[in-house]
């Protein structure tokens, strides 16, 4: 009952802190506004509403009654995106096979998100009441939570990848169209399709596949209905099959073999965006015990993920060690190529976002090509990079502002001084994680 009665509180105080917002400014920091954008050094920032008004290389002059935040010593990037995540608490039992609503498991994690400096993400296949549900939730301002954006419910051929976990088995074209349209009208942000044959892991299995045909047929409706689509790949044929079919996105970098010139340029061509998804092949565990993950995720959970498959030294472990090295220099040549890359974790958890940023630099991707990764064009991923993903005049004021050089060292994305969504600061104390429990 207490507890109850806090959160509610809570959430009256930050809507209250919401409607409260007028100017605000942040000046004398050192600002990575998303573009990959050398950074400027004495910048100031001012945020009118929920929106960036002005960004300058100097002082400016503001509003009286403007709220000043110092940022001397500081360094400000924009809100994290994660262009691909599961919100929990809609899926359970072995292989999420089993349908729940519960947003009592997902609100805490998407407050980690937020804590973590993650003001935006991608659900990229769920249980479809439940993920509308939160998405409204968030929109509302009745949860605290990054901005969610969605599939909805992902779409597989009849005992295919992804088919048996909340998303929507299409057999044939009359049957797909039905589907489809079920699906638009709980208005998907941008609609996920799979096409994997192998199953991601040691043991790969013979998977059935949308027939191309199908596929091509699906996705152009999907465009007709003004909606971008994206599909999950592993391997370079398939990902050249939904090229083909004209698909925006992929849900992942190529696991499974090279990436080679041909791709790349076809990919570049057609102005395709890779969720990067390299925490997904992580084989170590010692991130987890880096201060921002005991901050965000309870030690139970961190203990679990310790002694789950993909760490304990299984079969798994060593398929994916054996992986890991080939994946890095496959995203890396698709980032020299030209292609672009989103940060994506598929891993559910707001620290991962810099865990992820972490191995794409480990592979070789520059540091501010890394934060742009991890904001501009996830925010592109989404379709959303007009009002997200980077420091500019007009778009929503989200942004993060941190004690230590980001450039410098890519790790600092962890130094979070403050997060902001729409203008206003998150106060994180008041967050439900660990670190406000002890
Ligand atoms: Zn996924």
């Amino acid at each position: 009952m207490i507890r109850h009665a806090l959160k509610f509180s809570v959430v009256g105080l930050f809507l209250f802190g919401q409607v409260q917002a007028q100017s605000l400014l942040i000046e004398n920091v050192t600002l990575i506004d998303g573009t990959g954008a050398p950074p400027v050094k004495g910048a100031s920032i001012l945020i009118e509403g929920d929106r960036f008004a002005a960004v300058s290389k100097g002082p400016i002059s503001v509003p009286s009654g403007t709220e000043r935040v110092d940022g001397t010593g500081k360094f400000l990037i924009p809100g994290i995106i994660d262009s691909h995540i599961h919100v929990p608490g809609g899926r359970t039992g072995p292989g999420n096979r089993t349908l729940v609503i519960r947003p009592e498991v997902g609100i805490p994690v998407m407050e980690g998100f937020l804590y973590s400096g993650v003001t935006t993400v991608y659900d990229s296949g769920n249980n479809a009441p439940y993920i509308t549900l939160m998405r409204a939730d968030e929109r509302s301002g009745r949860i605290r939570s990054p901005r969610i954006y969605t599939t909805v419910s992902l779409i597989a051929p009849p005992e295919g990848h992804g088919c048996c976990a909340g998303g929507t088995v299409v057999y044939d074209y009359e049957d797909g169209i039905k589907k489809l349209d079920a699906i638009f009208a709980m208005k998907p942000d941008l609609l996920k399709f799979t096409r994997e044959r192998r199953g991601m892991g040691p043991t790969g299995r013979n998977m059935p596949l949308i027939a191309p045909d199908l596929m091509n047929k699906l996705v152009a409706y999907a465009h007709e209905n003004g909606i971008r689509t994206t599909v999950h790949v592993s391997e370079v044929e398939l990902a050249r099959e939904s090229l083909e079919a004209g698909a925006d996105a992929f849900a992942h970098t190529i696991y499974l073999d090279a990436a080679n010139e041909g791709f790349a340029q076809e990919a570049i061509d057609k102005g395709v965006i890779f969720s990067s998804t390299m925490t997904r092949i992580e084989a170590d565990t010692t991130f987890l015990d880096e201060p921002l993950f005991v901050a965000v995720i309870p030690k139970d959970v961190r203990d679990e993920i310790k002694e789950s498959d993909r760490f304990n030294g299984s079969l798994y472990t060593g398929w994916l060690s054996s992986l890991r090295p080939a994946i890095m220099k496959n995203i890396l040549f698709l980032h020299e190529s030209g292609a672009t890359i989103a940060m994506g974790t598929d891993r559910s958890m707001g620290p991962m976002s810099h865990q992820e940023m972490e191995i794409l630099v480990e592979s070789g991707i520059p540091t501010l090509a890394a934060i742009r990764m991890g904001t501009l064009n996830a925010a592109a991923y989404i379709g959303v990079e007009e009002d997200l993903g980077s420091i500019e005049p007009g778009k929503l004021a989200d942004m993060v502002l941190l004690t230590a050089d980001p450039v410098a060292d890519i790790h600092n994305t962890t130094m979070i001084d403050s997060v902001y969504k729409g203008g206003e600061r998150i106060d994180r104390s008041t967050l439900d994680v660990p670190a406000n429990k002890s």
